[in-house]
């Protein structure tokens, strides 16, 4: 980013957003940068090549567009460093391989993202590391599971489709007490809304493919960390050569250009809808952290500045049995809402959560869990939407 040289200065969100990764000088002037496609880079002569003195010496290290992605990840992260992987989920799993060993115990919180858990209980158990999931509202009482062992302490806040909050600070400095690295996945409220790093978090993970991303056609991962760690997470990224796709990169940062106010969007509907639903005598609970009945809503209101797009709600129904033929109904009678994962695009999803993996954070009761993203549409014609899915749903009692 350009320097401001009025001295101590911040920049705003959205200026980071608009500015970050931003040189039109250097190719000649042109707003965005180029798609630079490459595997081979040139050198001058063979002695720069014998010692690799330039700047870029062959694809899976970098080029002109993933650096300028990463400069404006790390403008919004405050890291030392990014690096891009293909998705979100390498966004978890390379930081993982990065920093634990066979014979390591690592403490990952129970509301994670499910395919973390998959990766943690087949391979990495499989290379002789034990996870342990934790309860969301642990807080400073995670020091009691640290082990001499205990390499690293995995965050998620909220968390994945139940939106339970983390106090992050209290988790961090605990873990670091004990010796451990801690990361985040911070998909859910993005460096708009919560910044990792500046609560303790080491590392900072976040699925580009969501937000950043915004028109659900894109598959990244960014993960950022601070000057300590960032040496040894470059490395393996080297070494595992999960290098970012030129075209994605590019299309992530046209993405982030326009973040601020598709996530201004986002949360306004969002919490309109959220609060309409808790209005309803047909949904038991609305899970979002932004609403005062929500359990973890006072850490929200401390330490995040906003709340993005996707929640969940519990729809009424007494009888476990009955609860997929009464979310079948509902899901089925949407029009608007597309029936499909993933979320952070410009259009409303609703998809049922499966919750039988928790051990600690169970499924909450009295209905089927539905998680919706809500989209840039007109709030109208989503929450009529939504009275049709709730009027067959009720027919089909
Ligand atoms: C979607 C998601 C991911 C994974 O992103 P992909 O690009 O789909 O692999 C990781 N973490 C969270 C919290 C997510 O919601």
């Amino acid at each position: 980013m350009t320097d401001d040289n009025s001295g101590n200065h911040e920049y705003g969100p959205n200026t980071k957003l608009t500015h970050g990764g931003y040189r039109p000088r250097d190719y000649h002037g042109f707003v965005n940068p180029p798609v630079v496609h490459a595997s081979t880079v040139l050198f001058p002569d063979a002695k720069t090549m014998d010692q690799r003195a330039q700047k870029y010496t062959y694809g899976t290290r970098g080029t002109p567009t993933t650096d300028a992605l990463c400069e404006a990840i790390d403008a919004l992260e405050g890291s030392a460093g990014t690096i891009l992987v293909p998705s979100g989920l390498a966004a978890v799993t390379v930081p993982f391989l990065a920093f634990v060993s066979s014979g390591d115990h690592i403490l990952v919180v129970d509301s994670v993202y499910y395919p973390t858990r998959n990766f943690c209980d087949t391979m990495l158990k499989r290379l002789g590391v034990e996870t342990e999931y934790y309860d969301p509202a642990i807080g400073s009482g995670i020091s009691a599971l640290m082990r001499p062992n205990t390499m690293l302490v995995h965050t998620e806040a909220p968390g994945s489709n139940t939106f339970e909050m983390q106090d992050i600070r209290a988790i961090a400095d605990a873990a670091h007490a004990g010796g451990a690295i801690v990361t985040m996945d911070n998909t859910w409220a993005t460096p708009l809304f919560f910044k990792p790093l500046d609560f303790g978090v080491d590392v900072s993970i976040h699925a580009a493919t969501k937000y950043p991303s915004g028109h659900s056609d894109i598959l990244m991962g960014t993960v950022s960390a601070n000057a300590k760690h960032w040496p040894k997470l470059h490395e393996a990224q080297i070494t595992l050569g999960t290098c970012g796709a030129p075209d994605d990169a590019y299309q992530i940062l046209r993405g982030l250009r326009t973040m601020g106010i598709r996530l201004e969007h986002h949360q306004k509907s969002t919490f309109e809808i959220a609060r309409w639903l808790e209005s309803r005598h047909d949904v038991a609970r609305v899970l979002h952290p932004g609403l005062e009945s929500f359990p973890g809503h006072d850490i929200w209101k401390r330490d995040f500045k906003g709340a993005s797009g996707i929640f969940s709600f519990v729809l009424s129904e007494s009888d476990p049995a009955k609860y997929k033929a009464r979310a079948f109904a509902f899901l089925d009678a949407l029009r608007l809402f597309g029936l499909g994962y993933s979320w952070g695009g410009y259009e409303s999803l609703a998809v049922m959560c499966s919750l039988a993996d928790r051990k600690v954070a169970k499924a909450p009761s009295g209905g089927p869990v539905i998680r919706l993203q809500i989209g840039l549409e007109d709030v109208p014609d989503l929450i009529r939407d939504l009275e049709a899915g709730f009027r067959a749903a009720s027919e089909a009692a």
